[in-house]
């Protein structure tokens, strides 16, 4: 394989991402000058040590304060008795753009698929049961679903329900979906801001 067969191999890795658009990249960084290669060379190198996995939310988000925490977790000003639990970390900027959530998050990994439930295994399962412990400590009362509308995500909160089943009925915690609130089929990722204004209002 060429260097360049190379380049669009791992272009046709990324999410969304077919073989002919991944030529179109690799085509593309052809048209670049060498100093924007290079940076986008070296802004991919260290990837890795300036963009860190938050200790409480497991978002992404680039390093900027001590105590490695992201500015939601870090912030005084959010209200710390409601946790939204979602998928991904895009599905966390598309609730902030609604302006009405003040509470915290923490990103799941992904969903527990109706068919294959053995997938659990690479979720944050185990660190949300650590964190849930944590934050009740703090005055946690309600914990969110924040999951697509589709089989998955029905599944996933189910998972969520079951795994921290114990802890919920210990400290009396609410669980709410808001999914219920969302169309059938919709993907938080791609809801707008209204419609999730509206489903944060109508959560049960
Ligand atoms: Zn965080």
């Amino acid at each position: 394989m060429t260097a360049f067969e190379k380049i669009i191999r791992h272009f046709e890795r990324f999410p969304g991402i077919g073989s002919r658009q991944a030529k179109r990249f690799a085509f593309h960084l052809l048209t670049l000058d060498q100093s924007d290669l290079t940076e986008l060379a070296e802004l991919i190198r260290t990837i890795r040590t300036n963009v860190i996995v938050c200790p409480s939310c497991a978002r992404f988000h680039s390093l900027q304060s001590p105590d490695r925490n992201c500015s939601v977790c870090g912030s005084t000003m959010r209200d710390r008795s409601k946790l939204t639990v979602v998928e991904r970390d895009t599905d966390i900027d598309a609730i902030e753009r609604s302006g009405v959530y003040d509470g915290l998050y923490f990103v799941l990994g992904g969903t527990v698929p109706l068919l294959d439930s053995q997938d659990v295994k690479r979720l944050r399962g185990g660190m949300l049961k650590q964190i849930v412990e944590t934050r009740v400590t703090e005055g946690l009362k309600e914990i969110i679903l924040g999951f697509s509308v589709n089989p998955d995500g029905e599944n996933t909160g189910r998972y969520i329900e079951t795994l921290l089943r114990e802890q919920i009925e210990k400290n009396a915690l609410k669980i709410s979906h808001l999914g219920r609130g969302l169309s059938t089929g919709s993907e938080l990722e791609y809801a707008d801001p209204e419609t999730i204004k509206n489903a944060l209002k109508n959560r049960s």
